[in-house]
Parts: structure tokens; sequence; C-alpha cells
């Protein structure tokens, strides 16, 4: 079984076949799925998919490129649902940074802003972060380690394979794989995935985005986690069943999911 750990069912991408979706990775062995939070104005949806859903949870959050709607959002409605398992995705992405320096001083500031903002709420509720890192690894461990987020740990999504962010494992934080893995050029992920420790492992889409090979170029989809495991198994010269029981079992801790 596998646990695809973030995947944007929200979006309107999967709006007129979720259900083959669902079926889809279902029928290989995908059990759980947790949408993170992203862009509040799609929380609704989220909410009907997993009413309808037993086997979806999801996160309640914003995204730094959605920030500006941080302020108006209302946690609390969200965060007492009994499949809310976790906050986010939050954090710092400094990858789209526009304007003269200024602009991108008071941009990074305001992410920061709201980052720690929703650290804060984790550490409130007790429940674990979605971390999203783009760009930004120095400024993002610092606000983690300041805040002492590992009161309530998390996953860094999409583990942007920096090594400087390898030593959050010691606080309590998971590294989330997924298609990027499979990539070509993806010789920096590929070369630190035997340093992360084997408990702190974890499988996702992000899709509908970074679909693995061969698939490239489609729309992702839970189904693909498949690829993401065997890559995964190979490098780490493991079983696929040892890789997918292992990361199961730590989504499973992660998330308290059953
Ligand atoms: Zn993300
Ligand atoms: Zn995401």
């Amino acid at each position: 079984m596998i646990i695809d750990t973030h995947i944007h069912l929200d979006n309107e991408r999967y709006k007129d076949d979720l259900d083959e979706v669902l079926n889809r990775a279902r029928d290989a062995k995908i059990k759980r799925f947790i949408i993170p939070g992203a862009d509040p104005a799609t929380l609704e949806r989220t909410l009907e998919i997993v009413d309808a859903n037993n086997d979806v949870y999801f996160a309640v959050g914003v995204h730094p490129y959605d920030k500006a709607s941080f302020d108006e959002l209302d946690f609390e409605k969200y965060v007492g649902h009994k499949k809310c398992v976790a906050i986010g995705e939050c954090g710092l992405d400094y990858f789209r940074l526009e304007g003269s320096d200024e602009e991108k001083l008071k941009e990074k500031e305001e992410q920061k802003r709201v980052f720690r903002a929703q650290i804060e709420l984790a550490k409130k509720y007790k429940k674990p972060l979605i971390v999203h890192i783009r760009d930004a690894s120095r400024d993002s461990k610092e606000i983690l380690l300041e805040l002492d987020a590992k009161e309530v740990g998390g996953v860094l999504h999409c583990y942007n394979a920096d090594e400087e962010l390898l030593s959050l494992a010691k606080e309590g934080f998971y590294f989330g794989i997924g298609g990027v893995l499979t990539f070509k050029n993806a010789k920096k992920l590929v070369n630190v995935l035997a340093k992360i420790p084997k408990d702190k492992l974890l499988i996702e889409t992000d899709g509908p985005y970074l679909t693995p090979s061969p698939h490239r170029g489609e729309r992702n989809e839970p189904l693909y986690t498949t690829f993401v495991a065997q890559k995964m198994s190979e490098l780490l010269d493991t079983s696929l069943h040892d890789i997918t029981e292992l990361t199961t079992q730590n989504a499973l801790r992660l998330f308290t999911l059953r």
C-alpha cells in the first residue's frame, strides 16, 4: 500500500474525472490521500471531496503564492474537522520574486509573517506542518528552528534535495519525495536520497504538477506514485514491498492516520 501525502485533488484539472482518478489509484493499492491547503478559495471543494471519500484527508493552510488571503481565512472552521490532519502547505518560495530590491525584500518579509503565523497555529492545534520551500532553504530552516516547530514536526514536501535541510530530520521533519526523483536531471535528489533517514521518507505526487517519468508532460495523478516508489526501491536497493511498507508506516505515524 502507498499513501499519497500531497495531492491537490481540489484542483480544477480533476473536476471532470475525480472518481476515475481515485479508483485507478485504489486499484493499484494507493489507499490514502491527503489534500494540502493552498488557496483558501478551494477549501470548500476540498471538504466536498473529503466528505464524499473515506480515504481522503486534508490540511488547512495557505501557500506562499496565496498569502494575500491568509488574514481572511477562518482556520478554526476547518481545523476542527475530524479529517483535518495537518497545517499547510505553508512556507517560503523565493523562486518568483519580482520588482525592485525593496519590493523583493517586502515580499519576503510578508511570506515570513504568514509562515510564522501558520507554525504558531500548528502548535496551537497540535498538528504537523506541511512545509513548502523553494529557493529559500536557509530562511525556512531558521524560522522552523526559531519557533520550535519540532513540537509538532511535519513534512518538507517536494524536498528540494538541499543537504542543509537534512538536519531537520532530528527536529521531527519528514521528506516528501515525488516525481522529480524520476527525472533525468534529478542528480541532486538521487544523490541525497540515501542520506535521508529511512524513518523520515514519504511519497507524494503534488499532482497535478511534477508528473514522473514516463508520463512527463501529462497531468499527474496518485496512480503515478507507483513510479516514485519503484525508483526509490532501485536507488535504495530495497524491495518495492519494503519501500511501500516503510513509507506507509511513516505517513500513518506523522499524520496520525489509521
Ligand atoms: Zn508546494
Ligand atoms: Zn502542493
